[in-house]
């Protein structure tokens, strides 16, 4: 079978180095000459090109650019496929990617695999990025399921586990987990930098270990793509943003009075609920 990828980042190469490991082969389409050389010469694409017209013959195409590109790159490259052509985006939302793109191409299936790194680019692109990570899949009431049952396929070769949702369901629950935690981990590291005495600010430095990289490792991620998020899942992240606030001041309600007992209920519950959660 013949993929195609359009975009060779992270997502992308990473997609690229597993899906020939799988025995596909794999078009790769980036805007640059040079990317495109470097592609080759990782062994990431068995072909690579600044031309969509490569596309034409490939029977799955994942479009792997940022957000913002996805729909004018579906746009530019319907001209050159044919009907049974599928196309599947790798985008961290889904209601407005999948709300543009599906009048456009019937055989269109929103995808999110949930795995990333906080670097950029080919150079990021890694094997066994997806190995045991979830893949999410957002089809309509329209999409054909023979569009679902071989994009599912791909995404079991990369040993991924697939959830299917609808775009809405999609959106709502990754601002919980991913989306909240990026605004989240952001704030922590701008709360930090905000100590005014140089010489705390350098022993906090000095003596910051696993708990502060653990919590701080999302928000330091690529700046670009928590801008996406945040433009193309507003209102969902809002929501959690507001209940986050709440729930803050609910902390802070409790230290200022004094009231150990209840610090003592919310964290222990915390502890809890944390591990039922992940488990
Ligand atoms: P990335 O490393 O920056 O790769 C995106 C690639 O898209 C670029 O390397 C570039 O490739 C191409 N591109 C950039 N701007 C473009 C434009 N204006 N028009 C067309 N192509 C453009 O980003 P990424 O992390 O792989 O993210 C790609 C997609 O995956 C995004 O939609 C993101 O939401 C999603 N995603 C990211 C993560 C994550 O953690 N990073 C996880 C899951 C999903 P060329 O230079 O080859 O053209």
């Amino acid at each position: 079978m013949k993929i195609g990828i359009v975009g060779l980042g992270l997502i992308g190469g990473s997609l690229g180095i597993d899906l020939r490991a799988c025995g596909l082969e794999v078009i790769g389409i980036s805007r640059h000459q040079e990317t495109c050389k470097i592609a080759l010469e990782r062994g990431i694409v068995d072909e690579a090109s600044v031309h969509l017209s490569q596309l034409s013959t490939t029977e799955i195409i994942f479009i792997c650019t940022p957000i913002a590109a996805i729909f004018p790159t579906v746009q530019k490259i319907i001209p050159y496929l044919s009907f049974e052509t599928i196309i599947a985006d790798v985008g961290s939302v889904k209601k407005p990617i999948v709300e543009e793109c599906s009048p456009l191409w019937k055989n269109f299936l929103g995808g999110h695999p949930m795995a990333g790194t906080a670097d950029q680019g080919i150079d990021a692109a890694q094997k066994d990025l997806f190995k045991g990570a979830s893949y999410v899949l957002t089809p309509t009431e329209n999409t054909p399921l023979e569009c679902v049952k071989k994009v599912a396929e791909i995404v079991q070769l990369l040993k991924s586990n697939v959830y299917i949702c609808s775009p809405d369901v999609h959106d709502r629950a990754v601002a919980w987990i991913s989306h909240l935690p990026v605004m989240v981990s952001a704030s922590l590291i701008q709360a930090c930098m905000n100590e005014t005495n140089l010489e705390i600010l350098q022993l906090a430095q000095q003596l910051a270990s696993s708990g502060f990289r653990d919590t701080s490792r999302v928000g330091g991620g690529n700046p670009e793509l928590g801008v996406m998020m945040a433009r193309y899942n507003r209102q969902e992240l809002l929501r959690s943003l507001f209940q986050y606030r709440q729930n803050l001041d609910q902390l802070i309600e409790q230290i200022e009075q004094e009231n150990w007992d209840n610090l003592s209920k919310i964290l222990s519950d915390s502890q809890k609920v944390r591990t039922r959660f992940l488990s």
